[in-house]
């Protein structure tokens, strides 16, 4: 009999404690980083937890529901750490975008204004097809001008983005304003 309850105990507790479990727990945060005033939000002790990165995995795949996708766009560099994974579980490739030279072969460019400056993000110019159903994913969605530029990319190579899919999402920079008309998704929002 003890044993029998011993085997229910340890069926059920994984799956009641992965309900339970605050993914936000996982996120820590680094004042200051990697410029003063700036709020940096750490997904590293979520990334070094097995059971946070399964939760968040799951998560993140439930924000694209029965979406058909042919490619997940990843962003450099944090966008890698989910985007390739989900990409295997949605059937789909995978694409990164990367910081200007980085991409070996030719590449369609897009430069974008920072608080202080311009950065360019570049995709291969074939990585995307015409008609491609695209997913877009970043660890964090903050005023919205890196991924706003992605868009630019995954459209100029003719793909049509599905969702701007994030693990945390910053309302407080109002980031949406610059990705209208797109289906925006988040698992975590501050
Ligand atoms: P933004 O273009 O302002 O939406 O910034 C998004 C990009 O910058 C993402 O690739 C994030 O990895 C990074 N980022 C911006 N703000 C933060 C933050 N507070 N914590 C962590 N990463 C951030």
């Amino acid at each position: 009999m003890f044993r029998g309850a011993n085997i229910f105990l340890f069926i059920l507790l994984p799956n009641t404690f992965l309900q339970k479990m605050r993914l936000s727990d996982y996120i820590r945060d680094i004042e200051n980083f990697p410029k003063p005033g700036i709020l940096f939000k750490d997904i590293t002790p979520l990334l070094g937890d097995a059971s946070a990165f399964a939760k968040a995995t799951s998560e993140i795949l439930a924000l694209i529901g029965d979406q058909k996708i042919d490619k997940v766009v990843g962003v450099e560099s944090r966008g890698f750490f989910f985007g390739g994974i989900i990409a295997e579980k949605l059937d789909a490739g995978f694409v990164p975008v990367r910081k200007s030279g980085k991409l070996p072969y030719k590449t369609v460019h897009e430069t974008y204004a920072l608080e202080y400056g311009t950065d360019t993000l570049e995709i291969h110019e074939d990585a995307i097809s015409p008609g491609d159903k695209v997913l877009l994913h970043d660890d964090v969605l903050a005023t919205g001008g890196t991924a706003a530029a992605v868009v630019k990319l995954i459209e100029r190579c003719g793909g049509e983005v599905v969702q701007c899919n994030f693990l945390i999402e910053l309302l407080f920079l109002n980031g949406r304003k610059n990705l209208k008309n797109h289906n925006i998704a988040a698992v975590i929002t501050y």
